[in-house]
């Protein structure tokens, strides 16, 4: 009851796209983290996905190498094409950048055609591994028990998983925004221990918001984050919760992303469009919550 009069109350004072009446019934716990964020460093990670060609993403490498020295309180990614990931490490020598790459296959070698062993991306020099990204999902099929078997291979490497959640406008809309954050945690997690949440990330990413320009309230993002952190605290322990690192996805831009780090729950941003532009990710690296 006091859900749907706190998500009412949301709703109706928001000014960005709030699809929707009810994140879902599996709204158990509206807690949030005992820790504030001011004890998570938060993680700003760029997602290059498809785009750029060399000599532009090591012009934008060594960008965000730089933006980031201004910021010693922010940890800051990028995730590459494959290809880039070499020259791109090259570029971030000597920054507090963290390589990144978009994806891993979970089998260590042999014949995989086209596939990237977790092995490969730790050998030249990666630290997180995107898995479960909404793209990965619908366009090549990604299942939670692939996701599943990519989360446990990353962890094993010794590499950090960004693990990406999030539902659809249509289970927004319906009100399975919840449910669908708990089936693909609890999928995407299957055999992940408590010492092995120190290698995960997780990335709160509602499709509808991803690519779309229409960024979530805060308030609609807070939510769902204050959600997943109680997700931890039922299936973890309250440790767990208050360390986890839980970022926003979903157009994230400079104009937003002072409101979206005010909030208690939300502790980085993992940006796709506005990472390809030094003068869009730059502002989000130096946000300043309002
Ligand atoms: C993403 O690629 O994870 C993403 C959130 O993209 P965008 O910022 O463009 O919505």
């Amino acid at each position: 009851m006091l859900y749907v009069v706190v998500s009412a109350l949301l709703l109706g004072g928001s000014s960005a796209y709030a699809p929707g009446v009810s994140a879902g019934r599996a709204a158990v716990s509206m807690r949030s983290s005992a820790l504030s964020m001011a004890e998570r460093t938060p993680l700003m990670a760029g997602n290059w996905k498809m785009n750029l060609l060399l000599p532009e993403a090591i012009a934008l490498a060594k960008d965000v190498a730089a933006a980031a020295a201004k910021s010693p309180k922010v940890d800051v990614a990028v995730c590459v094409p494959y290809p880039y990931l070499v020259p791109v490490a090259e570029a971030l020598k000597g920054s507090k950048v963290g390589l990144g790459a978009q994806d891993a296959f979970w089998e260590t070698a042999g014949a995989y055609t086209a596939a990237v062993s977790t092995g490969m991306l730790k050998s030249v020099g990666s630290k997180y591994v995107l898995a479960g990204h909404s793209e990965r999902r619908a366009v090549f099929g990604d299942s939670d028990a692939d996701i599943n078997k990519k989360v446990l291979k990353i962890i094993a490497e010794g590499l950090t998983c960004i693990l990406c959640v999030g539902e659809l406008k249509e289970e927004r809309e319906s009100g399975e925004t919840f449910n669908v954050c708990d089936k693909q945690l609890t999928a995407g997690l299957k055999g992940v221990s408590a010492e092995m949440m120190t290698q995960i990330v997780i990335a709160y990413e509602p499709v509808w918001a991803i690519g779309t320009g229409l960024t979530a309230t805060p308030e609609i993002a807070q939510e769902t984050h204050a959600y997943i952190r109680s997700w931890f605290v039922e299936n973890y322990s309250q440790k767990v919760a208050d360390a986890v690192i839980i970022q926003y996805g979903g157009s994230v831009n400079a104009g937003n992303v002072d409101k979206l780090m005010a909030c208690p729950d939300i502790d980085g941003a993992l940006v796709g469009g506005a990472s390809l532009k030094i003068d869009a990710f730059g502002p989000i690296i130096a946000f300043k919550p309002l």
